[in-house]
């Protein structure tokens, strides 16, 4: 797997990171034996980071565009308040028994729903107001999921948008080497770094990872 730091690094530093809990370490597993482009994952790694920032955050409501198997969204939920909900949303059905089993599994059922439909159609009908929106789904779309969903996070909230470096495509110099989903990227972060609706750091866990504090 693509990695920006070295990989003897990243060996390290997952090694003195917390491990995974049992359901999550069995949902890495049967994603990565059963499921197309299991690189899509969080994993441990980028898991524990998510999990880590939720717990800073203590979010009353979090959104995330993007469930794959549903590994990210069992990682923020962890931060959530008692009485907290996190949504998450994915196009394809495909993977809705593993995500409901795991679901269960980590004693989230109550906290945490899974919707299936195109994500911008879906949070047009919810009716919250999120402290913490993972976008995690179609990269072209990007810019329009941020769009759509600054107005509802609060004041203080936070917007986490994945893979912005894109496996380093980001930084290739040949114009015509860009494919679709790196130009989409490079004109997102372009736009939020000008964005003075938000604070932002791009830090370079994993794939590049986008943190945006509301104003
Ligand atoms: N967040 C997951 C990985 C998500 S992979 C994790 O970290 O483990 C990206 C997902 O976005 C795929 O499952 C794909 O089906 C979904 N997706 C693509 N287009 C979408 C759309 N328009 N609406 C909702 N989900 C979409
Ligand atoms: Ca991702």
């Amino acid at each position: 797997m693509f990695t920006i730091i070295s990989p003897d690094i990243q060996t390290y530093c997952d090694s003195h990171t917390e491990q995974e809990s049992e359901v999550l370490k069995k949902l890495n597993r049967y994603t990565c034996a059963n499921v197309l482009q299991p690189r899509m994952i969080s994993g441990h790694f980028q898991g524990r980071f998510l999990a880590m920032i939720s717990k800073m955050i203590k979010p009353k409501y979090i959104l995330e565009i993007g469930t794959y198997t549903g590994y990210s969204a069992l990682c923020l939920a962890e931060g959530l308040l008692d009485d907290g909900k996190l949504i998450t949303i994915d196009i394809n059905p495909e993977q809705e028994d593993i995500i409901t089993k795991s679901i269960e599994g980590a004693g989230l059922k109550n906290k945490v729903q899974f919707i299936v439909g195109d994500a911008y159609n879906i949070i047009k009908t919810l009716p919250y107001q999120y402290d913490l929106v993972f976008i995690d789904a179609d990269k072209q779309n990007y810019l329009k999921y941020y769009e759509q969903v600054l107005p509802l996070v609060n004041s203080g909230g936070y917007i986490i948008c994945d893979n912005v470096l894109w496996s380093g495509k980001v930084v290739e110099p040949d114009a015509l080497l860009k494919d679709k989903d790196t130009i989409a990227i490079n004109q997102f972060n372009d736009f939020v770094a000008k964005d003075a609706r938000v604070e932002k750091i791009l830090i370079p866990i994993r794939d590049g990872i986008y943190v945006c504090r509301k104003r």
